[in-house]
């Protein structure tokens, strides 16, 4: 907090000074009036000039000096209970803005003390909390997408150098040249993942709904990994209740079973079931994918829907992490729920629960 200059204080000082001048000498005058008129009539005296200028000259002495220690208290008054708790919070707030987020104000001690202080700064310390787990989380964010783009990029880069070998088999070139299409194909897709939350994060979609059947699209949608599930010899079972209409964003709401589809099938290995089924009630619509997959602990469970998180690091190359981050942005934009029971070894059922209009 910057400093008053010395003339500046005193020109404060004066002014506190002469509003308390005002203050006295008004209640002072109307006091002394009304006790020597009161007192000239029932003792009937005669007040002379001389008189009245004797004591108008001792009460305007009286009023300086009371209007001086008034000053003086009240400057002790406010130094200690306005101008040391602002101090404290002006001093916090230039830390932060310096980039210092780990700072907090200590309460004021309740004695003697406007609890309206302690309100700002338990509102400061919240502020400065929010600020600085949001740092970390842009720190994190920044750490995580230099991370996977380092694998991808390392792994282009090592079939880049194979395919420099001059002597190199047809076989081996389509290998290396495949390796570079899918390293460069990966980076893309984290990338187009990374815009798209960084769209829904900030709003700049707005869901535009249109009432459409429901389990029409959850069918369209699974019917794109046909080639996947017949490949992988995984058996598809569907309960999808007919003629349900919801009214949402149909084109937000395909990447929400796109990325449970996906999933179910990167986690389940030949010979599961991944089932589909759609139920609903008057309000609401309630979409379950369960597969006989590799499951996840509950550890893992409470952090799958965190960006970048990945729990089961055998299947990384095929993913980032950041599909679950994505469907529950959308979810939560969409005010719906969702939510995931799983065994390991046995599989797991995402459960995913909307409104209908
Ligand atoms: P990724 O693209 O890496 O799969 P996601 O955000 O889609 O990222 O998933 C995060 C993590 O959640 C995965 O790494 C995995 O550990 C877990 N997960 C998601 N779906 C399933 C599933 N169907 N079965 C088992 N684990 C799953």
């Amino acid at each position: 907090m910057k400093k008053d200059s010395p003339v500046k204080s005193i020109l404060k000082w004066l002014n506190h000074y002469f509003i308390f001048f005002l203050l006295v000498a008004f209640v002072i005058t109307c006091c002394t009036m009304l006790f020597v008129s009161t007192l000239r009539d029932t003792l009937n005296i005669t007040l002379t000039s001389a008189n009245i200028s004797t004591a108008a000259k001792i009460t305007f002495l009286n009023v300086a000096l009371l209007s001086l220690i008034f000053t003086v208290f009240d400057s002790i008054r406010r130094k200690l209970t306005v101008e040391r708790p602002v101090k404290r919070i002006t001093d916090a707030a230039e830390k932060i803005i310096k980039g210092d987020f780990s700072v907090r104000v200590k309460p004021q001690s309740k004695f003697g003390v406007d609890e309206t202080f302690n309100l700002v700064i338990d509102c400061f310390n919240k502020m400065a909390e929010e600020l600085s787990s949001v740092e970390t989380l842009r720190t994190d964010f920044i750490a995580n997408v230099s991370h996977e783009m380092k694998t991808p990029l390392a792994v282009m880069q090592n079939y880049g150098t194979l395919l420099q070998a001059p002597d190199l088999s047809e076989e081996k070139r389509i290998e290396y040249a495949k390796g570079v299409t899918d390293g460069s194909r990966r980076m893309a897709d984290m990338m187009t993942n990374i815009l798209k939350l960084n769209r829904l994060e900030n709003q700049q979609i707005f869901p535009e709904t249109t009432e459409f059947d429901l389990g029409e699209q959850l069918c369209e949608c699974l019917l794109q990994y046909e080639n996947v599930w017949e490949k992988q010899k995984i058996d598809i079972e569907t309960d999808i209740a007919e003629n349900v209409k919801v009214k949402a964003d149909a084109e937000l709401l395909s990447h929400v079973w796109n990325n449970l589809f996906s999933n179910a099938f990167k986690f389940t290995s030949s010979g599961g079931t991944v089932t589909v089924s759609l139920t609903a009630t008057e309000h609401h619509a309630i979409v379950k994918v369960t597969d006989t997959g590799c499951g996840m602990t509950p550890e893992v469970g409470a952090h799958i829907f965190e960006k970048f998180y990945q729990g089961d690091t055998s299947h990384s190359v095929q993913g980032n992490g950041l599909g679950l981050a994505l469907v529950k942005r959308v979810i939560d934009i969409m005010q719906g729920e969702i939510g995931v029971e799983s065994v390991v070894g046995k599989g797991s059922t995402f459960t995913v629960r909307i409104r209908r209009v």
